[in-house]
């Protein structure tokens, strides 16, 4: 397969789809990202790299990080996260409160910030210095040293945490929080404020299509644990907008509300692509068409 020409051919295609969306604005910080950054990088499970655009360059990845926070506590507590958080998809906003009232305080899934939250009170309570070592978690598993949270964009989504702060003390009176709330909501936002660049997130999910297995070889989950985790990925991975992104694209992915989004074809490739600016259901409008093309070009999906 072509990749090198077929992403040429997808950027080429973008310039005519760019103008469309806007960047977040629900956290100040990241309204501040220059909206016509684009960049795509693929790594096929050989371990080929293809880049193209601003595919280096570093960004908050925000609720991409769910899918690895998700997947360090299964590699901690396996089943057992599912006595508290559920696995359907919600078919609600990322940031809904409506639910949880429904649901008696188990979120449907980990993608949806109360989900994530809940993730995060499991990592605080299993990990001895929380983010230290989720930070190293994801430097060892992405193989990139460089790695970092972002505190100006942990501390602006502090400042504006009312409804997350909302989520996870509505999750505490239900029992659902083991630690103290502002502890967890700190890791949360440090979690979201992770910096990558498509490269270092195509390496960092990696071990999502290999099997469980890293870039490097290492074991990171079992078969068995990352099929679920896709599966997870591919009917919840993009808000209320999952049917959509697998009507459209057909793979397991994940968005985040900084305009990246990583997807991936088991055993094939990974791919990562990011341009800041979302359509009204906080998911990259470029990213979501570049990967439309690159799964009907290559004819390469999971289904
Ligand atoms: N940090 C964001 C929030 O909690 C994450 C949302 C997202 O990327 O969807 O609101």
């Amino acid at each position: 397969m072509d990749f090198k020409t077929i992403l040429q051919e997808i950027v080429q295609d973008s310039n005519t789809f760019s103008s469309i969306g806007n960047v977040t604005v629900t956290i100040p910080e990241l309204a501040k990202v220059n909206p016509n950054k684009f960049g795509i990088h693929l790594t096929t499970i050989s371990g080929e790299d293809f880049g193209i655009g601003d595919s280096e360059e570093k960004f908050s990845i925000q609720s991409i990080s769910k899918a690895l926070t998700v997947a360090l506590a299964f590699s901690f507590l396996d089943e057992k996260i599912w006595k508290r958080v559920g696995v359907e998809p919600s078919g609600s906003a990322f940031n809904s409160l409506i639910q949880l009232e429904y649901e008696k305080g188990i979120p449907r899934n980990p993608f949806i910030n109360s989900g994530a939250i809940v993730i995060a009170d499991m990592l605080v309570s299993c990990l001895d210095n929380p983010k230290d070592d989720f930070l190293e978690y994801i430097r060892m598993i992405s193989g990139s040293p460089t790695i970092n949270y972002n505190l100006a964009v942990a501390q602006s989504e502090k400042d504006t945490r009312f409804r997350n702060a909302a989520l996870a003390n509505f999750l505490k009176s239900f029992g659902n929080i083991e630690n103290d709330v502002d502890e967890v909501l700190d890791f949360y936002f440090h979690q979201c404020s992770i910096e990558m660049s498509c490269k270092e997130l195509a390496h960092s999910f990696f071990f999502f299509a290999n099997e469980g297995k890293s870039k490097d070889g290492k074991q990171i989950l079992t078969k068995s644990q990352v099929k679920r985790l896709n599966a997870l990925m591919q009917t919840c991975g993009f808000y209320d907008e999952s049917g959509e992104f697998t009507y459209k694209v057909g793979l397991p992915g994940k968005s985040g509300i900084g305009g990246g989004i990583v997807a991936l074809f088991p055993k094939n490739f990974v791919v990562a692509t990011w341009s800041p600016k979302l359509n009204k259901k906080g998911n990259s409008e470029l990213g979501m068409h570049a990967l439309e093309l690159l799964t009907t070009k290559t004819g390469m999906s999971v289904f």
